[in-house]
């Protein structure tokens, strides 16, 4: 029979899948002996369960039951008792980490009997006691009955006033409590739930039901989270940071998530329960300061901490609490970091002995190498100040001052930036954070909710700049010296150094993008980057070319890292004042003047092409021969009937171009005259290329060109360019390879036959995923994409990331057949697809010889070929 529910000390952190990141990693502690409050874990598996079947499976009630007795036992309490309960936390805790987006209850088994026990067992400490018990019924209220959590927060603040909540006293909490009941009874028509079994069991259905709160599948969205994992659920003996001021809960790192330095990184609150820190509802203290208050506390967990880092081999971030002196663990998981600190803790870990290079490869990624190359804020531009916070997640952000979430989302639909200002964010601001370009809070540190969401989005972050008055009512904010910013206007924020500046700051290229230009590494962050690249590109077996058309692009790339252009695209090169020629060429009646245009563009063409081999040195050059409609060199349909029609001085060439723009017009473009079938269509026009490709290579020495057809679907259409294109190079003496795109479907079902007449393949994975799945590529991304990422239809758009079931399966076929006919055949993709991440290591998988990409995404390319190659060793990396 299945098993859905683990005692801590069953598990360990390899079992993520079925008991969640927090499971796993409590078991894990639990095996360690670290100081962890005894409970169990309902396993992801009954969450799918109970989302698919709307009911929980058969037999866990009693799993729990039983483990729940035994949890009793062990600590010599009844959940709920009246004279001396046991309490429980429940806690959500999926496979990847979904920062406060899933739901906690805290104090489960109170009620109006077991408070006293409570109070008794706290020696006598009633204000504790209806602290928690007010803390349950608001938690509870808010996420298992889904009440307003404002009503509860307002009734809160009728009592306190300008007071803190610890200056309550058991009598004015007492009353409170009688309050949130009665809150309950008005929104709910029923008593808050007495009964401590049931609920837990409401609690647990309700982390079950988290899982599909819209905030948690926007953040699934946004971080690439698999919809369908489910999460586990955590049940905990309680343990209390809000008996007094010997009690308090803390986060902590055991590095800078900033930076990578080692050292005490953490918040902590006194008198408080988890969620006051992350709520941000008291200014926490640095936890430094926890060694002045509990010298015994401080100094254990910094030894754990110790423990953790060597244990986990890597940066380890925890919640912990401290009842009256005695230290427990909550929580730990591998922490995220900014891109910047991901790099620096890699390598500072293999120089302390923990890892492998190989394993530092691994621990970092390409999103991340992308993310350090965006530019930064010129220092030494004019700037003005106006405050300083924390800097929780880096990046140079310039936009629009918004105050709430839907502006924010308003202005970048406008394509507009806005930067996001509040006094902190809770969960209910994501879609206002994925669409600003930049997050300020004047409240919360470094663990608060803004930082925490806003690093693991790679968004640019400051929060706590706590000079700066936030006044979301007003929409706008006051700095010290009485500036005012109001809604709308422009603001800078640096997440790498916490500042923030009126106005647009300009910005300037990032130290690693002049680290790959050339520069020498001379700051931490650039040295952990080149040793990184150094040893993915030492580990890699794909090649890294550039998809490059001019000069500059090439020479560019080659700095970047590009072995030669895997797509040269040659249609640039008839725009401009060249457009003539090619009306030229389209209205020749006679093959003569047909040829005369097509040498007049020869020359042009070959001078193109040794400016790029030039810029590339003797790398391979794969040169593409003309894949659009020729209509697109053409004026548009629409204006040049307007002109015919109404202008005076129409010559006789307008009324042969207007109709041959009639003559080449197509409803479907696309699937029309364009790719080899130009080539077929129009005499001369491919060997006039390949002419210009083979005197440009005779010009300059090594120049090492490779010829590629666009847009074949069969093998006839290649064979009889093919056979010109081998002509003309035999000719010239010149020697290339001569090889198609894999961009249609047909031609990856019939690769066997292409693979006759092509000596190399690359995919074209545009046009192969918009012709597999039948998307226009222009349009539908804009269109209803949005709607298909509601549905789950795809988590991703299959235009960014390969879509490995349907289109990679067309490029595995073509691999396997292609090779069957010509072993050996050169294999590659210039699609959009060869600069991305998950697609790379899908072009490593299935045995491609190299990707092609933009030449900014070289590296990271670079970087994801070799965490590819080294990922049977990879431990932990998301
Ligand atoms: C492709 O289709 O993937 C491709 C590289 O060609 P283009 O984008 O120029 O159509
Ligand atoms: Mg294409």
């Amino acid at each position: 029979m299945a098993k859905y529910v683990y005692d801590f000390t069953e598990g360990n952190r390899n079992l993520k899948d079925l008991l969640g990141g927090k499971g796993a990693n409590l078991a894990e502690m639990t095996n360690l002996g670290l100081p962890v409050p005894p409970g169990f874990t309902i396993t992801s598996e009954a969450c799918r369960h109970y989302l698919a079947e709307g009911s929980t499976p058969g037999g866990l009630e009693q799993e729990v039951a039983e483990h729940l007795d035994a949890l009793e036992g062990r600590m010599g309490r009844k959940l709920g008792q009246a004279g001396d309960p046991l309490l429980v936390s429940v806690r959500s805790g999926a496979k990847f980490s979904m920062p406060g987006m899933m739901e906690t209850v805290l104090n489960i088994g109170l009620n109006d009997e077991s408070v006293h026990g409570l109070a008794k067992q706290a020696g006598g400490n009633e204000r504790f006691a209806w602290d928690s018990y007010r803390r349950l019924i608001q938690m509870f209220g808010k996420t298992v009955l889904g009440i307003d959590g404002d009503l509860f927060e307002r009734a809160l603040d009728a009592v306190k006033g300008r007071r803190n909540d610890t200056d309550l006293d058991a009598g004015e909490l007492q009353r409170l409590v009688e309050t949130y009941k009665g809150i309950v009874r008005e929104q709910t028509g029923d008593d808050f739930p007495a009964d401590p079994r049931e609920q837990m069991r409401l609690a647990v259905r309700a982390v079950f039901d988290s899982w599909n709160a819209p905030r948690a599948i926007l953040y699934r969205r946004q971080e690439r989270i698999p919809a369908d994992l489910g999460t586990a659920v955590n049940i905990m003996a309680m343990v209390f940071g809000n008996y007094g001021d010997d009690s308090g809960t803390g986060v902590a790192f055991t590095r800078d998530p900033g930076s990578g330095r080692q050292g005490v990184y953490g918040d902590y609150l006194q008198n408080a329960q988890g969620e006051d820190v992350v709520a941000g509802i008291r200014n926490t203290i640095p936890l430094q300061e926890l060694e002045r208050i509990d010298k015994h506390s401080y100094d254990e967990l910094l030894a754990i901490m110790e423990t953790l880092e060597n244990h986990y081999r890597d940066l380890c971030d925890i919640e912990f609490t401290i009842e009256r002196g005695k230290l427990w663990m909550l929580q730990t998981r591998v922490g995220k970091r900014t891109a910047a600190a991901a790099f620096c803790i890699a390598t500072q870990l293999v120089d302390q002995g923990l890892i492998t290079l190989d394993e530092a490869v691994t621990r970092v990624t390409g999103d991340q190498l992308a993310q350090l190359m965006f530019p930064r804020f010129d220092a030494d531009a004019d700037r003005k100040k106006i405050g300083k916070g924390m800097n929780a997640s880096p990046g140079a952000a310039v936009g629009r001052a918004v105050f709430c979430s839907e502006r924010a989302v308003e202005l970048s639909e406008q394509g507009e930036d806005a930067i996001l200002v509040r006094r902190e964010t809770n969960p209910d601001d994501l879609a206002g954070m994925i669409a600003a370009r930049g997050i300020l809070t004047s409240r919360g540190g470094k663990t608060s909710h803004a930082a925490v969401v806003a690093r693991g989005m790679g968004k640019t972050c400051v929060c706590g700049a706590e000079e700066l008055e936030v006044s979301t009512e007003e929409r706008r904010f006051t700095a010290p010296g009485g500036v005012v910013v109001s809604e709308g206007d422009l603001i800078s924020i640096d997440g790498t150094t916490g500042e923030v500046f009126l106005g647009e700051v300009p910005v300037v290229d990032s130290a690693v993008v002049d680290y790959f230009e050339g520069a020498e590494p001379d700051d931490e962050l650039v040295r952990a980057v080149d040793r990184i690249m150094r040893h993915a590109d030492a580990a890699r077996r794909l090649g890294v070319r550039a998809n490059a058309d001019t000069p500059d692009d090439a020479a560019r790339a080659r700095r970047f890292g590009a072995q030669g252009i895997g797509l040269c695209r040659t249609e640039h090169m008839f725009l401009g004042e060249r457009r003539r020629l090619v009306e030229d060429l389209v209205l020749a009646t006679a093959d003569d003047e047909r040829q005369a245009a097509l040498n007049a563009l020869e020359p042009l063409q070959k001078a193109d092409f040794v400016a790029i081999f030039q810029a590339i040195d003797g790398d391979p050059v794969t040169i593409r021969l003309i894949d659009p409609p020729l209509h697109e060199f053409l004026p548009d349909i629409v204006d040049l009937s307007v002109e015919v029609a109404t202008s005076s001085d129409v010559t006789d060439k307008d009324r042969r171009l207007l109709a041959a723009v009639k003559r080449l017009h197509e409803q479907n473009p696309m699937l029309g005259l364009r790719g080899v079938r130009l080539g077929l269509v129009i005499p001369g026009l491919f060997a006039m290329q390949v002419r210009a490709i083979a005197q440009a290579a005779k010009e300059v020495p090594g120049a090492r060109p490779e010829i590629m057809i666009p847009l074949v679907a069969a093998v006839q259409e290649l064979e009889s360019v093919r056979e010109e294109a081998v002509r003309i190079l035999a000719e010239a003496g010149v020697e290339a390879l001569v090889g198609t795109m894999i961009e249609v479907p047909r031609a990856a079902l019939t690769a066997a036959r292409i693979a006759e007449a092509a000596e190399f393949f690359s995919f074209g994975t545009n046009d192969l995923t918009q012709m597999s799945w039948g998307f226009s590529r222009d349009d539908v991304e804009a269109s209803f994409f949005s709607r298909y990422l509601d549905l789950g239809i795809f988590g991703v758009s299959p235009f960014e990331t390969l879509d490995r079931e349907g289109v990679g399966r067309l490029i595995e076929i073509a691999v396997e057949e292609g090779r069957a006919t010509r072993p050996g055949l050169h294999l590659g993709i210039c699609g959009e697809h060869g600069g991305d991440p998950d697609s790379v290591h899908f072009c490593h998988e299935v045995g491609l010889d190299y990707v092609s990409c933009s030449p900014f995404r070289i590296p990271v390319a670079r970087l994801e070929a070799g965490r590819a190659a080294l990922k049977d060793t990879d431990s932990d990396t998301r």
